[in-house]
């Protein structure tokens, strides 16, 4: 199974791919979480995305990419995996193709969660605040103004990337407002189609 989830930062990406990875027994590739392992790593992909990352920024095409080449062959993936935070842009989305037919594989499914900016903000804000009482750190690119450029951004460059699935048939949408529980059986009614 290789599932490609959509959907603007806050959106519940991290909370629906984790339930996919158990129910269908596939890996999350989330490139955001291996450029942030990158970066606490300090390997020279880590240095470079430091700042653009902190920024709230995309990290370039090329670099991800590779990032994705390198980890899809990995034998942990062979029973699948889902893509979260990836492909970001179109360019991104061409690459994924061309590595997926290089490979004899494609993509059973593009499931794009849709909601609306405002709300994307408040869990955002939800999400920091949680982490403060918790204790734990907090992510950097969690902050609000960082947030906003964030979605501004998402609207700017990767609305692109749903066109592109939407143009050659793939794209499915969900409700992302709705209760996670409901999120997930619209996802599953989907995968199983
Ligand atoms: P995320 O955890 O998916 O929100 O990603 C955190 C940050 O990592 C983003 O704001 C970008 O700076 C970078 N990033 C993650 N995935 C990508 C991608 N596919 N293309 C470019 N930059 C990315």
């Amino acid at each position: 199974m290789r599932i490609v989830l959509l959907g603007p930062p806050g959106a519940g990406k991290g909370t629906q791919s984790a339930r996919l990875v158990e129910k269908y027994d596939i890996v999350q590739l989330s490139t955001g979480d291996m450029l942030r392992t990158a970066v606490k790593a300090g390997t020279p992909v880590g240095l470079k995305a430091k700042a653009v990352m902190e920024a709230g920024h995309l990290v370039s095409d090329e670099t991800v990419i590779g990032i994705i080449a390198d980890r899809i062959t990995d034998a942990d993936c062979a029973n699948g995996y889902i893509l979260d935070g990836f492909p970001r842009t179109v360019a991104q989305a061409e690459a994924l193709d061309r590595l997926l037919t290089e490979s004899g594989h494609k993509l059973d499914a593009v499931v794009e969660l849709l909601v609306d900016d405002a709300a994307m903000v408040s869990r955002i804000v939800k999400r920091r605040a949680d982490a403060v009482a918790a204790g734990q750190p907090v992510r950097k690119d969690d902050d609000t103004e960082v947030f906003k450029d964030r979605i501004v951004k998402y609207r700017e460059e990767t609305a692109p990337v749903s066109g592109y699935y939407e143009q050659t048939g793939r794209r499915q949408t969900v409700d992302g407002m709705a209760p996670i529980e409901e999120i997930a059986a619209q996802i599953d009614a989907i995968l199983l189609a």
